[in-house]
């Protein structure tokens, strides 16, 4: 180390071992001292200049050594692979802590410690979490950190940046949707199909263009209403299945009244369409049942296919047809209740079983609408 080079006559700086003192005029100096646009700080007691983290005063400064001889850093140093900044307002040198906006950007500087090192990378400060770039500057509104969107909201103050937990409408490409964001520390945005609260739901899945909104399960072909008639006058046995359907809807406390009535303008039938005309109609799927709605009338025909359920159980005889039968029925009810099919989720293709309008449910022993079927018909009456 070497003193700086005075350019006043006036200014002296003497060396003596590892530091040196300076004089000005002759007289010997103490503490803050501006020479030749740079402050130094001089030891209040003996007036060596002094180096390095120096606390003067409550506050933190930082007095270069080596090559700078001493002088204090003013705005952005790099000390031991750190970032920080000593507030050049007013020539202080200061070192910040905490939240600091700095030529438009925010910044955090570690008061824990009084570190003051900037910051970077996700930080919960109190209970609220936050993300700073590589840069340090914080990021507000959507952000897309290691495979997952979070969203940091700018709050009233619009400078906020606290991220977002729960159930949020919020802007996606000029308009609102509702999402779900993780609770507690997690934070990141729901894709597919998830569990909620013990509630089965379907956001937008990744990558696709409605990712992450929430979308809602009730068709709008359903009826107008929870009560209703309908018609139906088959054989005892399907008349038996079919008020047995109606039944089922009925008792599982949802608020559904299905009466039957002779004179009831929507049906209940058996059809008897070929396996063959069945899959070609239904993309090469095998249906059972079909809810079908005259969107002018407002009512509508379920049709039970009997081929099909001949098909794959063979004979009338085997017991699991009075279950499949009935099951077919009261899940084309549920069209009649707005839910929509397959609301669970698509697993590696496979749907989940858990409700009656899966095409892979059970059929020999899920034919009654589950409690995630009731919720739904709930929330589509709401
Ligand atoms: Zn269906």
């Amino acid at each position: 180390m070497a003193p700086p080079v005075a350019q006043a006559a006036s200014v002296q700086w003497v060396p003596t071992s590892g530091s040196w003192y300076l004089y000005i005029d002759g007289v010997r100096q103490y503490g803050w001292k501006k020479v030749d646009a740079y402050w130094y700080y001089l030891s209040p007691s003996t007036g060596l200049v002094l180096f390095g983290w120096q606390k003067i005063d409550g506050d933190w400064y930082y007095l270069i050594p080596d090559a700078n001889s001493g002088r204090a850093a003013m705005g952005w140093m790099t000390i031991g692979g750190a970032r920080f900044y000593f507030n050049p307002a007013g020539e202080s040198g200061r070192m910040l802590m905490g939240w600091q906006k700095i030529d438009g950007y925010w910044y955090y500087f570690e008061p824990a410690g009084e570190s003051g090192r900037m910051v970077t990378g996700w930080q919960k400060i109190g209970t609220t979490w936050f993300y700073l770039d590589g840069s340090g500057h914080q990021l507000f509104d959507w952000v897309w950190v290691n495979g997952y969107w979070y969203y940091l909201s700018r709050g009233p103050s619009g400078e906020w940046g606290g991220m977002l937990t729960g159930w949020q409408d919020l802007p996606d490409r000029g308009s609102y949707y509702r999402f779900y964001f993780a609770p507690g520390d997690a934070g990141w945005m729901l894709t597919g199909d998830q569990t909620v609260g013990g509630v089965r739901e379907r956001f937008g899945a990744a990558g696709g263009p409605n990712e992450g909104h929430w979308l809602n399960y009730c068709t709008s072909t359903g009826q107008a209403s929870r009560t209703f008639s309908v018609q139906y006058d088959v054989n005892s046995t399907w008349n038996a299945y079919f008020d047995t359907a109606r039944a089922r809807w009925n008792s599982a406390g949802v608020g559904a009244n299905i009466t039957y009535s002779s004179t009831a303008a929507s049906h209940m039938v058996v059809d008897f369409t070929s396996v063959e005309d069945i899959m070609n109609a239904n993309n090469g799927v095998l249906a059972y049942g079909v809810y079908e709605y005259n969107s002018k009338s407002g009512t509508f025909t379920i049709r039970v296919f009997t081929e099909s359920l001949w098909h794959s159980l063979g004979t009338s005889t085997n017991p699991a047809w009075g279950s499949w039968a009935m099951g077919t029925a009261t899940h084309e009810l549920g069209h009649a209740l707005r839910l929509i099919d397959n609301p669970t989720p698509t697993v590696l293709g496979t749907y989940n079983t858990s409700s009656l309008m899966s095409y892979d449910r059970n059929r020999s022993t899920l034919g009654s609408p589950t409690g995630y079927d009731q919720e739904n018909v709930r929330r589509c009456f709401a």
